[in-house]
């Protein structure tokens, strides 16, 4: 399997290339130049598989020859198996025609675990048959960053750098980052916002000979391979519930588009999906996107779904592409006019064909504890306020005939201070993460200053150097 820039301009790769570059040297996403599609019979016999066994089928075509299978399947087998539900991905029922699927169930408890345990592991592979070390930068808004540090904590060919923004995570997300003593792993809170922090590492890997110095290296969810590692947990879902013979439906809550995107991917192999729901606390620009074609950059305001306070969904570009049949200069037409502007200009016909899958919602910090407490009192189950969003989603747009499920992206013990709010409770931590709050922080305070982070990142390769 060969990858394209979004964007045209950046030389075509193999998945292991794709997986230490990141974001294409043009600015652009990776995406692969032709979508393996499977058939229903395919499909059918994924049923009833084990998750890291389906993971790794599903995997297969878009690695390619660029990894043995039997090797995929051994990174899989360890990617799931600390993970704390036998299913990995546990479906449960919630109301006539709405499940939820949890996807929290690895070591930090929210849904990146999924891709990045794999992730971890993928470029331990790579960079080992290829000789070679790389430096991961990343911005994160608490989850990304944390599920990185656990899947990269002592491995021997990566250093770890990442930046958060001051003071917008939890402190269960923050300490999630700044507990791991592990050497290779550092972090940076910036003085900013999680969009500061996402531009500074667009910079870093913009500044042509820091990329080349450092041989930069992203895991955020630009990574192509994090959006395939996330389409198996789809498929799983769908075929527990009669798919390919019956459509289903899925709500995520939505920030950089990187899971939501990764069910349009489940859908365009074939899985039969009849509509993405995409929720958004106030920070929604995808929601005015979908409502009015209103894509229009706006201040970012914390809210009480910290990793959904985006403004701009980066990997919404890798749907733009396929939104305007793959024409890589209309795409960085539009993607430049929308830097330059603050607003991106969606042609109608593409708008229009986005919304016949794609339904927006929007619920802020006020409707997302009142959801909780509904949920909680109509069923004993308690969703954190990223997951209550997507079930208030997705219970807003039922589609008849059609079984809803509703993504829970993280553990309600990772938001206790909104839980108690919500709920009067206040979730307890897993066994595994039970002394979180007595484990010492470690990270370095920065301005939201190119200069000084590029300072502190190169300090951190040359001490482990060292
Ligand atoms: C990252 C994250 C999201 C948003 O996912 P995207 O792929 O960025 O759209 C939602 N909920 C939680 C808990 C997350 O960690």
């Amino acid at each position: 399997m060969r990858y394209v820039s979004t964007r045209g301009q950046a030389p075509v790769r193999d998945f292991s290339g794709v997986l230490l570059a990141g974001l294409a040297e043009d600015g652009g996403l990776y995406v692969p130049q032709s979508w393996p599609v499977l058939s229903a019979a395919e499909w059918r016999a994924l049923r009833g598989l084990s998750y890291d066994e389906l993971a790794a089928r599903l995997l297969l075509p878009f690695v390619g020859d660029a990894i043995p299978f039997a090797t995929l399947r051994a990174i899989c087998g360890e990617a799931y198996a600390g993970f704390g539900h036998p299913a990995v991905v546990p479906l449960l029922q919630l109301d006539t025609g709405l499940w939820v699927q949890e996807l929290f169930h690895g070591p930090t408890l929210a849904f990146k675990d999924m891709a990045m345990q794999v992730l971890g592991r993928l470029f331990d592979h790579v960079l080992e048959a290829a000789g070679r070390r790389v430096t991961i930068v990343g911005a994160t808004s608490g989850d990304t960053g944390s599920a990185a540090i656990a899947a990269c904590a002592g491995r021997a060919r990566v250093d770890v750098v990442i930046l958060h923004p001051e003071g917008r995570t939890s402190e269960v997300q923050r300490r999630q980052m700044t507990t791991v003593a592990a050497p290779n792993i550092s972090n940076i809170a910036v003085a900013g916002t999680f969009d500061d922090c996402q531009d500074l590492v667009k910079a870093m890997f913009a500044d042509a000979p820091f990329r080349a110095e450092l041989r930069l290296s992203a895991v955020n969810s630009i990574n192509w391979a994090r959006v395939a590692a996330q389409v198996p947990y789809y498929a799983a879902a769908a075929l527990a519930l009669g798919a390919p013979e019956r459509e289903v439906a899925f709500s995520v809550p939505t920030g950089n588009f990187g899971n939501v995107l990764a069910a349009w991917v489940a859908r365009r192999m074939g899985l039969p999906i009849g509509r993405l729901i995409v929720g958004a606390n106030r920070n929604d620009i995808l929601a005015r996107f979908l409502a009015d074609n209103d894509m229009s950059l706006r201040g970012v305001e914390a809210s009480l779904s910290p990793s959904m306070d985006i403004q701009v969904s980066s990997n919404f570009e890798r749907l733009l592409f396929e939104l305007l049949d793959r024409d890589a200069a209309a795409t960085h037409a539009a993607m430049a006019g929308f830097r330059a502007t603050g607003r991106l200009a969606v042609p109608e016909p593409a708008w229009r064909q986005a919304t016949a899958l794609f339904t927006g919602f929007r619920l802020d910090d006020a409707g997302t504890l009142a959801e909780i407490r509904r949920l909680h009192g109509a069923t004993g189950y308690a969703a954190d306020p990223h997951s209550a969003i997507g079930i208030a989603a997705a219970r807003a747009h039922p589609v008849a005939g059609m079984p809803t499920v509703a993504v829970a992206t993280a553990h309600p013990a990772k938001f206790p201070d909104a839980m108690e709010r919500a709920i009067g409770l206040r979730p307890p931590l897993p066994a595994r993460l039970a002394d979180l709050y007595q484990r010492p922080e470690r990270y370095t305070r920065a301005p939201n200053d190119l200069a000084a982070i590029e300072a502190l990142v190169r300090a951190t390769v040359q001490r482990n150097a060292a």
